[in-house]
């Protein structure tokens, strides 16, 4: 599933579509976007104004003449954006056969095919004004952002400090904060000395303070790194992230921590599965 980082990638190659402007659409066969298909062809002749990011979703801004159009997405656990060029579109045998995933495609009068593709349909793109989005419980309560220059670690601890659970299940509470999801948590905790299954309480200030630069940091380098690919995830040329390659802990359970040796665990935490170094990440009782 994109984290933060993954998303910020996606919306950095979407805004290539500023001020280009949609002359065709194509809905899938899906209720999701068959229920809207009236409100998705009044965008036709419109023109992509911004693609802002909050946490996890992206928020569309359209330009209709004088009229402003906005649109909430969300890449849900598979989905991906595609921008083809006219003449790689046209290389393509049969294009809306080998993406038949496709939720969403737009053309522009440059030329431009623009695919939005969810496997399973987890994810979304609903029109919508703009006080409707703010309305969204999950964009209202979205706590600091893991991206955030410079990170903001006094919202970070105030949140963290409301709650008495496992530190890695909080990590996956976007009211804590925002864009984080189950690997840069662990990289963050292994970077951080923090046994996942440590409780809130247990944590010095400092400790939360600690943390959350690890957080902000292990999600700075993976945008850099352009994001990480374990299954669909892609930025929007096609291209792989390479941020994958760099993890201490997620995804390595049995091997030997880089840093002491020992070998790193995994256990279930709330149903998703959390990986650390017994020796470097001590649980605190
Ligand atoms: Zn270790």
């Amino acid at each position: 599933m994109p984290e933060g980082p993954e998303v910020e990638i996606v919306r950095l190659g979407l805004l290539s579509l500023k001020h280009q402007i949609i002359d065709d659409i194509k809905i899938a066969n899906h209720p999701k976007y068959t229920s809207q298909r009236k409100r998705f062809e009044y965008l036709i002749g419109s023109e992509i104004n911004d693609v802002a990011r909050r946490g996890k979703f992206l928020i569309f801004n359209f330009k209709r003449g004088k009229e402003t159009i906005t649109a909430l997405n969300h890449l849900g656990m598979t989905g991906v954006w595609h921008i083809y060029t006219d003449k790689k579109w046209g290389d393509i045998k049969s294009p809306f056969e080998k993406f038949k995933h496709y939720k969403l495609y737009f053309h522009f009068e440059s030329g431009l095919h623009v695919l939005f593709i969810n496997v399973r349909t987890f994810g979304k793109f609903e029109i919508m004004s703009m006080e409707e989005i703010e309305d969204q419980p999950s964009i209202k309560k979205l706590g600091p952002d893991i991206l955030s220059v410079p990170f903001e670690s006094k919202s970070f601890l105030i949140q963290m400090k409301r709650r008495k659970l496992e530190v890695g299940k909080a990590l996956l509470n976007y009211s804590v904060i925002a864009g984080c999801g189950n690997i840069y948590k662990s990289e963050a905790l292994f970077n951080s000395h923090i046994n996942p299954f440590t409780r809130i309480p247990k944590l010095t200030d400092n400790e939360i303070n600690r943390l959350g630069i690890e957080l902000n940091k292990v999600a700075i380098e993976a945008l850099n790194s352009g994001g990480s690919t374990l299954k669909d995830y892609t930025q929007v040329d096609g291209y792989a992230g390479l941020m994958q390659n760099k993890f201490n802990v997620y995804g390595l359970a049995g091997e030997p921590c880089s840093r002491c040796g020992t070998i790193i665990e995994k256990r279930d935490q709330g149903g998703r599965t959390s990986f650390w170094c017994p020796n470097c990440q001590v649980i605190k009782m």
